[in-house]
């Protein structure tokens, strides 16, 4: 390999496109598998447990996977204009494809309840944003009218070429492990991610790539649990504002990827993603942001039921990074000493 081309070139066989369609790429994907010794110390001792860390895409989370296709595909099309409604993630991606495309970008983003890291990538990226005083699923529901005029693309995960690029990060996975995982667990908000990863499975083995499929499990955080509990959640809250959703879009498809792959949807409350989430960082060296602990604070959860078999091979997808979100790390830390520029001072302070 000389140099990696981007989903769309090194998994082009397993997607929609054609000589026709332009690649708008990045170079995204190919994102770093780390074993995770320490941290499965302490929240999984006895289960071989692995990061896929998708804050190291080119806008730091997953989310380039799926803005690859779907701005490519828009190209393709020819529409004028690319919209979204995002909690972040997915208004910074579309902003720097869009850029790369020569595509303008409109998103609507709740106001107040957007991470900064977020919410500058989308401005310097040159995207309109609009504030909505509301939240991600009332500024889904604006956007999705808007976008049934043609000029429009829509770029959200309701979109079906979102969920084709993000199918690539289970193929990737299994390139690196060599196999499928036993269970792969994620962080849910819209289900988009949970159910782009099942189909990934799914047409790897169908192409004779891994014989096993993994039980997929997803999390959601307890203010924002609709899947769990079987109802929408008409004020979702938690820190993790990257699954500050209260109606997903693809519940039914998430569903359905949980019943035939065995697995399980489950949450996790804002503590205890906080508490995997400083883990992750202090025991691995992978900042993520708060949202993709809820994979790990997961597999603690699931550990502490005995749901996790002995020697059993498990992933969890960080979905961002963590430097999207600089506030929550600042508040879940010690605050840094001040002291006089001295010698004698910068001794004491530090205790030796
Ligand atoms: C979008 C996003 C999620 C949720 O993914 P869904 O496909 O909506 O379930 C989780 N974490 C981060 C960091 C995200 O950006």
């Amino acid at each position: 390999m000389i140099q990696w081309r981007g989903v769309i070139e090194e998994y082009r066989k397993f997607l929609p496109v054609t000589e026709a369609t332009p690649v708008v790429s990045l170079n995204e994907g190919h994102t770093p598998l780390v074993q995770a010794k320490q941290l499965a110390q302490i929240v999984c001792p006895g289960v071989d447990l692995y990061l896929k860390v998708e804050g190291a895409n080119p806008t730091g989370s997953f989310k380039d996977r799926g803005m690859t296709l779907a701005v490519s595909k828009a190209l393709e099309k020819k529409v004028r204009a690319v919209m979204c409604a995002s909690t972040g993630n997915t208004s910074a991606a579309a902003a720097a494809y869009g850029a790369k495309a020569g595509l303008p970008v409109y998103v609507l983003v709740p106001a107040n309840y957007i991470a900064l890291g977020k919410l500058s990538q989308a401005m310097i990226h040159g995207a309109r944003v609009i504030q909505i005083k509301g939240n991600f699923d009332q500024a889904l529901n604006i956007v999705k009218e808007l976008c049934q005029e043609d000029e429009f693309e829509l770029v959200n995960s309701i979109n079906p070429f979102r969920l084709e690029g993000q199918k690539t990060a289970a193929m990737e996975v299994c390139d690196q492990l060599g196999r499928a995982p036993v269970i792969h667990v994620l962080p849910v908000g819209n289900a988009g991610n949970i159910t782009a990863y099942w189909k990934g499975y799914q047409e790897y083995q169908a192409a004779g790539q891994i014989r096993d499929l993994p039980q997929m499990v997803g999390f959601q955080a307890e203010g924002a649990a609709p899947i769990v509990r079987g109802a929408i959640v008409e004020d979702p809250q938690t820190v993790a504002t990257a699954i500050r959703i209260g109606n997903p879009a693809s519940w039914s498809l998430a569903l359905r990827a949980i019943r035939e792959s065995d697995g399980n949807i489950d949450m996790v409350t804002d503590e205890q993603i906080l508490q995997a989430y400083r883990m992750i960082a202090g025991e691995e060296g992978v900042f993520c942001e708060p949202a993709s602990a809820a994979s790990v604070a997961g597999v603690r959860k699931m550990n502490a039921a005995g749901r996790l078999p002995e020697g059993s091979t498990v992933v969890c997808t960080l979905t961002g990074h963590g430097l999207k979100d600089p506030e929550t790390a600042k508040n879940v830390s010690p605050e840094p000493q001040t002291v006089q520029a001295t010698r004698e001072e910068v001794v004491a302070a530090l205790s030796i």
